[in-house]
Order: structure tokens, then sequence, then C-alpha cells
């Protein structure tokens, strides 16, 4: 980062001006990134859960499957934490308001909402609901993990036996971009998955408010954001590479709908 620039000061204490601050060998937003906010969150739902036991004795289905589904979600982060180091936060922006909050209060603070919401509200979940609702979860988080995975492994190793066979096209840059498997249903699976396990999170919570699904509208909106972003950074690097992927996989996230 060049020091030297004058800068915006709001825009500076937004994004930040240093890309990675460091305390002697620890880097404060590798560790900010994920840990508190996501450890915190699955505190704040599990003392939610145990609220729920002290008012009424057991906590409710509706309590188990938001609990449950969004500790899957945070324990699969963490697993996989090195991921972060190719996202945008850790690459281009810096450790300033934006990230400071966002991972420190806004996720542990927002997301966990539905717990929240069931202890105010208590639902009443039939077997049957239960079981669709965690099909749905199951199928997100499946297209999820496995479309991240099927990128990662073919960045890592293109010659891999998992995803030597699919097809994909060449870039002037020498990498190439994958047209079928998962990247060859959308141009963003992943966020697919994402968006499908945010319903499940919601659906336990009823339909009588709109706040246990404040995080799947904001979610939306902030993936089909982010999802126009990445589009421009790829189509500045691929060019005509990327026209192309776009003309064989039209649909953005949503397939034959967006
Ligand atoms: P992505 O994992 O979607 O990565 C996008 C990059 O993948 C592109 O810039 C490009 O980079 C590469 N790529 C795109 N298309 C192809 C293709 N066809 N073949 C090969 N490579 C391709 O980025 P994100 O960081 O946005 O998302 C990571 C995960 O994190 C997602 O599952 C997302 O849902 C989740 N997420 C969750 C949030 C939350 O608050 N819960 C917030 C943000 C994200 P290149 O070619 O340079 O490799």
């Amino acid at each position: 980062m060049d020091y030297s620039l004058p800068g915006n000061p709001l825009y500076d204490f937004f994004i930040g001006r240093e890309l990675n601050p460091r305390i002697g060998n620890f880097d404060l937003k590798y560790f900010c990134e994920l840990r508190p906010g996501l450890i915190g969150w699955v505190v704040i739902n599990l003392g939610m859960l145990m609220k729920e036991v002290e008012l009424r004795g057991s906590p409710s289905l509706a309590m188990i499957l938001v609990n449950s589904f969004q500790l899957l979600y945070v324990a699969d982060a963490l697993w996989n934490e090195e991921a972060v180091l190719t996202t945008m936060d850790i690459v281009h922006d810096g450790f300033g308001f934006m990230l400071v909050f966002g991972d420190l209060a806004w996720v542990p603070f927002t997301y966990g909402l539905q717990a929240a919401f069931l202890v105010v509200h208590p639902q009443a979940l039939s077997s049957l609901g239960a079981a669709v609702i965690i099909a749905l979860n199951g199928i997100g988080y499946y297209i999820f993990r496995r479309s991240n995975s099927q990128k990662n492994q073919f960045r890592r190793d293109p010659t891999h036996p998992s995803v030597a066979r699919l097809e994909t096209i060449a870039t002037a840059t020498g990498k190439r971009l994958l047209v079928s498997g998962w990247w060859g249903l959308v141009r963003h699976p992943n966020y697919l998955g994402d968006l499908l396990m945010a319903l499940a999170w919601s659906l336990p919570c009823g339909f009588s408010h709109l706040l246990p699904y404040f995080y799947v509208i904001y979610f939306t909106v902030l993936l089909i954001h982010r999802e126009a972003r990445d589009e421009r950074q790829c189509r500045a690097k691929y060019g005509l590479a990327w026209d192309t992927y776009c003309r064989r996989v039209p649909y953005r996230i949503f397939p034959y709908i967006y």
C-alpha cells in the first residue's frame, strides 16, 4: 500500500489504510476474519438454547435445528479456514471499520437472530416440516461444499483425478475456467448453496414475523452485489474467455431464473 497518497479520510476509515496489520507474526485481519465472530455466533446461539431450557424446560425442535445448521456452517468455515486467503476481504480490503465491525459485531449479533427470535416467539414445528427443512439445508450444504471444493481442487491441481475430466476453456492468462461440473450449472453455484441454507435457517421460525428472514434477505442482496463485483473483476482478468463462459453458462446464481 502506498502511504504517500493523500487518500480520503472517510474511505480510509471505512476500508482501512493497512492491508495486513500485524503485531509481530500475529495477523489481526486473518485472525478476526473468522474466529471471534463465528465462534461468538455459536456461543450466542447456545446461550439462546440454554435460555429456552430455563424458560420452558427443554429446547424446541426449531431451536435444535437452527443451532445444528449454523454449527455445521461455522465448523465447515473453520475447518476450511485457509480458503479465506484468496477472498476479496484478505486480498483487497484493508482492516478498516467495515471488516472490524463486520467480523466482530455484525456477524455474531445479526447472524444469530433466529435463535434469539425463538426464545421470545416459540414455534411448533411438525416432523414433516422439520424433515423438509433438514433436506433443504442438506441440499444447500451439499451444493455449497461440493462446488467450493471442486473449484479449490481445480485451482490447486487441475490434473487431480476428481477434476481432470471436467470441460474447461483456456484464458489469455494461462489459467483455465471450468465450464462443466458445478461451475457449468450456474456461474456461482456456491452462492446458490449458501442461499438455500440461509432459507433453511429462517424457516424453523415460522411465517409470523419478518425478523428471522432478515439474514436470507440481507444475504441475497449481499451475494447478488458480490457476484456483480466478481464478474467485473473476472471480465477484466479474462476478457473474451469470460464472455465465452457467460454464453456457455448464462445464469449467474439461480438456474433458469437469474
Ligand atoms: P468464490 O469462491 O465464488 O470465487 C470467485 C472466483 O472463482 C473468481 O474470482 C475466479 O477467480 C474463480 N472462478 C469463477 N468462475 C470460475 C470457473 N468457472 N472456473 C474456475 N474458477 C472460477 O468467491 P467468494 O469469496 O465470494 O465466496 C467463497 C464462499 O464464501 C462462497 O461459498 C460464498 O457463498 C461464501 N461467503 C459467505 C459469506 C457469509 O457472510 N456467510 C460472505 C461472503 C462469501 P480465479 O479465476 O482468479 O481463481
